[in-house]
C-alpha cells in the first residue's frame, strides 16, 4: 500500500509573527513535489498569519502543536479543536514534552484525541520510551501502553488518515537519533498493534512518521526504511533550507 510521506515540522515555542512569516517567504521560494505532504506547526500565535500568508491553494498545509479536550469553557490560556479547524489541518498529540514537562495523562490525551478527530483534524499522536525504559527493554511495552490507553473508544472508520509520531524521549533535541534500523522495528511493531486494535484498513493507511534530531544528513537513511512515512522534526525545522533539504530527502 502507497502511504503520501509527511514532513512535518514542530517549530515548539520559537518564531513570533514575523520570524514565522519570514520564514514562510524564504521556504516558498522552494518547490514542493505533490508527491510529499509538509506540514508546519508553528506556535498558536502565528497560525492565523501562516494560513493568510500562504493561501488556500498552498502545498503547505499547518498544523497547531497542542489543543485542550474540551470544546469551551474556563480554561484560561487554552485552545479548543473547534478553534484549530477554522485555522489548520493537523493538532501534534501527546508530544513528549507535553507528557513530561506539563505531565498529561493518558486519559487526558485520549480525550484530546477524540476532540480533535470530532473536528475533523487528523491527531499527530506521538508516543516514545524514555532511555532507562529502552535500557530495560521496555520498549514495547510502553509504547503499546501509550497506544492502548489513548486509542480508546474509536471505531475503524474514526482513525483513517491517523498519524502516530514515533519519537523516543531520548532522541529529542539531545543530538541523537536512533538507528534506521531502530526505528523500523518500532515503526513495524506499532503497525502490528494497530492492526490488531483496529483491523489492516487503518494499518495499512497509518503514517508513522520519525521524530528524534532529524538533521539534512541523516533524513534519506531514516525515510527509506519500510514502515517510516515521514519524519517529525523539531530544530531543524526552525531553518528553512535546512527543512527544505530534509523534505527532499524523500
Ligand atoms: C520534536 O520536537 O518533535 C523533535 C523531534 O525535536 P528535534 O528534531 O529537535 O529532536
Amino acid at each position: 500500500m502507497t502511504r503520501k510521506p509527511l514532513i512535518a515540522a514542530n517549530w515548539k515555542m520559537n518564531h513570533s509573527v514575523g520570524e514565522s512569516l519570514k520564514f514562510i517567504t524564504n521556504f516558498s521560494r522552494h518547490p514542493l513535489s505533490d508527491d510529499v505532504e509538509v506540514v508546519i506547526c508553528p506556535p498558536a500565535t502565528s497560525l492565523y498569519s501562516l494560513k493568510v500568508a500562504v493561501g488556500e491553494e498552498s502545498k503547505i498545509k499547518l498544523g497547531a502543536q497542542n489543543c485542550h479536550s474540551k470544546e469551551s469553557g474556563a480554561f484560561t490560556g487554552e485552545i479548543s479543536a473547534t478553534f484549530l479547524k477554522d485555522l489548520c489541518q493537523y493538532v501534534i498529540v501527546g508530544h513528549s514534552e507535553r507528557r513530561h514537562v506539563f505531565n498529561e495523562s493518558h486519559d487526558f490525551l485520549a480525550h484530546k484525541l477524540k476532540r480533535v478527530i470530532e473536528n475533523g483534524l487528523t491527531p499527530i499522536f506521538c508516543v516514545g520510551e524514555k532511555l532507562e525504559e529502552r535500557e530495560a527493554g521496555q520498549t514495547t511495552e510502553v509504547i503499546q501502553k501509550q497506544m492502548d490507553d489513548s486509542l480508546v473508544g474509536f471505531q475503524e472508520k474514526d482513525l483513517t488518515g491517523l498519524v502516530i509520531a514515533y519519537e523516543p524521549v531520548w532522541a529529542i533535541g539531545t543530538g541523537k537519533t536512533a538507528t534506521p534500523e531502530m526505528a523500523q522495528e518500532v515503526h513495524d511493531m506499532i503497525r502490528e498493534h494497530v492492526a490488531k486494535k483496529f483491523g489492516t484498513g487503518v494499518s495499512g493507511t497509518l503514517r508513522i512518521l520519525y521524530g528524534g534530531s532529524v538533521k539534512p544528513d541523516n533524513a534519506h537513511d531514516i525515510l527509506t526504511q519500510k514502515d517510516i512515512d515521514g519524519v517529525l522534526v523539531g530544530g531543524a525545522s526552525l531553518d528553512p533550507d535546512s527543512f527544505y533539504s530534509i523534505i527532499t530527502s524523500v
